[in-house]
């Protein structure tokens, strides 16, 4: 299908939903957006996109709708409230979940959506918001294969690193399992920063080795920015990754498997997120581990 005669919608528009929504504007597609709080749909507008008055709004016409919200209970309502996508699509359509959500949340939207003639595609993204702004997020897809071929070109819009996971709820499944690494890199560098910072090891010194030998990695360094550039804005906000280790501890009693790791780093993160620090940077885990072990973080 020609770009031009493809029309694409997008709901929620967050720290990654812009930057993507963005992407498909750059790539040609006429776009029609929505999201909860309305100014968030101005530097959209300004692009050239839409504005939506509500989900349905949104789907009325849509070959694809792109839906990028927080959690499972965001998702819910964007689909189905009163005002839902659900209301909208039109037959042989494509919803494309690129949020970080459960394969149950993503089965139950599944079914319900087929009842409607409407496909679903999960694509969850892994990747920051530069990411996003660059076109050079990951994406992690599951549904049906027919599904995936026809919504390619427009995961493309957002990065070339595209995996076929498998069926409905193996996306979210191989997603959930990438944050709880995520989420265990940031812990252990917490614990090598606090052990070489009260052993009065300087943190330029730190640095320096972990960038230059095997445990070099993209993760570290945001982190480490993190650091440098306190007060910055959120790249990813603390209670999303305490969502995404809910959504694996609660994977692993499904599926009968022990994540004692798991475990600990949601209690780390729940803590964090009671000390009042859910909406900031998920690195202000390592605030708590720096209060814990008596050290300062900055400076
Ligand atoms: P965000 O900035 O907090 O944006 C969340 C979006 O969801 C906003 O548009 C928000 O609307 C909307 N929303 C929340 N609850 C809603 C509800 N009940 N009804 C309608 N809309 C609702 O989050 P983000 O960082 O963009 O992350 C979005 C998703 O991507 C999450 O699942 C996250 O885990 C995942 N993710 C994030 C990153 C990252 O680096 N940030 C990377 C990979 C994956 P309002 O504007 O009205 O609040």
């Amino acid at each position: 299908m020609a770009k031009k005669r493809t029309k694409v919608g997008f709901v929620g528009l967050g720290v990654m939903g812009t930057p993507m929504a963005e992407c498909l504007l750059r790539a040609g597609y006429p776009l029609s957006v929505w999201n909860r709080t309305a100014e968030k749909m101005e530097p959209l507008a300004a692009a050239g996109a839409k504005k939506a008055v509500s989900p349905e709004a949104v789907a009325k016409g849509a070959d694809f709708v792109v839906v990028m919200v927080s959690d499972d209970a965001a998702l819910d309502s964007v689909l189905f409230s009163e005002e839902g996508l659900s209301r909208g699509m039109k037959r042989s359509s494509v919803l494309v979940n690129c949020s970080t959500t459960s394969p149950t949340m993503s089965w139950r939207a599944a079914t319900a959506l087929r009842s409607l003639k409407v496909h679903y595609l999960e694509a969850p993204v892994m990747g920051s918001a530069a990411a996003a702004q660059e076109a050079r997020l990951q994406m992690l897809v599951g549904g049906h294969r027919d599904d995936f071929a026809k919504a390619k070109p427009i995961l493309e819009a957002f990065g070339k690193e595209i995996h076929y996971v498998g069926d409905v709820g193996k996306g979210a499944t191989m997603k959930i399992a990438c944050c709880l690494m995520v989420a265990a890199m940031v812990q252990a560098f917490g614990e090598c920063f606090v052990l070489a910072r009260k052993a009065g090891i300087p943190f330029e010194t730190m640095m320096e080795v972990l960038h230059a030998g095997p445990l070099d990695s993209p993760l570290y360094r945001a982190a480490e920015q993190a650091i440098v550039n306190a007060g910055g804005r959120p790249t990813f906000l603390l209670k999303h990754m305490q969502k995404d280790l809910n959504l694996a501890t609660d994977l692993a009693r499904q599926l009968d498997v022990p994540l004692p790791l798991a475990s600990q780093l949601r209690q780390m993160l729940t803590t964090a997120k009671n000390l009042g620090k859910g909406n900031e940077d998920y690195t202000a885990m390592l605030d708590v581990m720096a209060a814990w072990s008596g050290v300062a973080l900055r400076g």
